[in-house]
């Protein structure tokens, strides 16, 4: 072994070392289905505008270590209900992290779950935080499995439940009484995540429930309303408990540059809302005519993209990316999702290209 093999085998954590990095493809020159981007950006005049609110930002110090005005912005368009706080994070990736390592530690090890196929960086930030990862299967029509979720709450007393409201990857909601029943099974001895990632799209919500349940904590992003350019994430939960999490949240995680952008288009909301709103229309759209394609299996979705299942996954997604069309195998996931894809709902042009494309590749299999 080299010395730089040795130094690593003496440095790293074993299970870093066999970890692989979050992969993300270089899509330049491709038409990018897959990250569940919003693809309108904002309209040129605000842009112009905003570049002269970013040319004044003061880059020379570091943020506004309070984030007052941002916090006060967020709160007002986005929802927060009065008397809660929020924690911002780069984004919400970033708070998935906060929350894993905050509960993990050496004395107690502690378990984070959640229900799987979910959203990857639970298992992974529960891993580096050095708590242990407990995957619930969903149901085949994957709704929360009830009686597997509430015995593994009770065999594994995880510190946190993660759920992502909708769910990514299948995209579904789960059902208000199965969340419920989690949070009040958790009871004292564990907090659950809502991640309404999606929220812009579902628009249903836990946001409101805070008050009822002092072990809810309610975690969303910017990304998907169409500012994932600028990671900016937030959470939100019973005061005490938030105060908690705002010690681990490192200094300055948000920089002057995001800053400024989100609390000029927190101004310009409703740009991003009518975005929404037309990205949900063409959902219903696409799902509708992937619905009428003969052996494709469409999933009901409540966010900004659609999962489905094909006769040949890998060969729908080679031949679209020949195309160049990058969308989302999700069959390397988990086993429930044999032959599925998934594709973000974009522009009614790209939203029919992808159609298209994907009717030749399912006619010349
Ligand atoms: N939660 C869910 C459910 C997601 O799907 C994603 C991104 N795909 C995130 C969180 C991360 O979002 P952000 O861009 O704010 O880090």
């Amino acid at each position: 072994m080299s010395s730089i093999d040795n130094l690593i085998a003496n440095v790293i954590r074993a299970d870093v070392r066999t970890t692989h990095a979050y992969v993300v493809p270089d899509s330049s020159g491709y038409m990018k289905l897959d990250a569940m981007e919003n693809p309108y950006e904002l309209p040129l005049e605000l842009r112009k505008e905003l570049g002269q609110r970013l040319a004044d930002a003061v880059l020379n110090r570091y943020p506004v270590a309070s984030y007052a005005t941002l916090k006060e912005k967020v709160s007002a368009k986005l929802g927060i209900p009065a008397g809660y706080d929020v924690l911002l994070g780069n984004g919400s990736d970033e708070l998935i992290q906060i929350v894993a390592t905050s509960v993990a530690s050496q004395e107690r090890r502690a378990a984070i779950l959640a229900p799987v196929p979910a959203f990857v960086m639970y298992a992974r930030s529960a891993q580096f935080a050095g708590a242990d990862f407990v995957g619930v299967k969903l149901n085949p029509d994957f709704s929360l499995d009830m009686e597997a979720m509430l015995a593994a709450i009770a065999l594994h007393k995880p510190a946190v439940v993660f759920l992502a409201y909708p769910n990514n990857p299948t995209g579904n909601l789960f059902a208000v009484e199965d969340i419920e029943a989690i949070l009040h099974a958790l009871g004292e001895n564990g907090i659950a995540v809502l991640d309404e990632a999606y929220q812009p799209f579902a628009r249903q919500t836990f946001m409101d429930r805070l008050g009822e349940f002092e072990n809810l904590v309610v975690m969303r992003t910017v990304s998907k309303l169409g500012l994932a350019g600028i990671r900016l994430g937030y959470m939100t939960a019973a005061p005490q408990l938030l105060a908690e999490f705002e010690k681990v949240r490192p200094p300055y995680n948000v920089n002057v540059l995001t800053q400024v952008a989100a609390e000029f288009a927190l101004d310009h909301i409703e740009v991003l809302d009518a975005q929404a709103a037309a990205i949900n229309a063409e959902r219903e759209r696409l799902a509708a005519e992937l619905a009428a394609l003969p052996g494709v299996e469409v999933f009901p979705s409540a966010a900004n993209f659609i999962s489905l299942r094909v006769p040949d996954a890998a060969d729908v997604v080679a031949k679209l990316l020949a195309e160049r069309m990058l969308i989302k195998n999700l069959s390397k996931m988990h086993g429930s999702l044999a032959n599925c894809i998934r594709v973000t709902v974009s522009t009614p042009e790209e939203n029919s290209a992808f159609l298209n494309a994907l009717k030749a590749a399912l006619q010349a299999a």
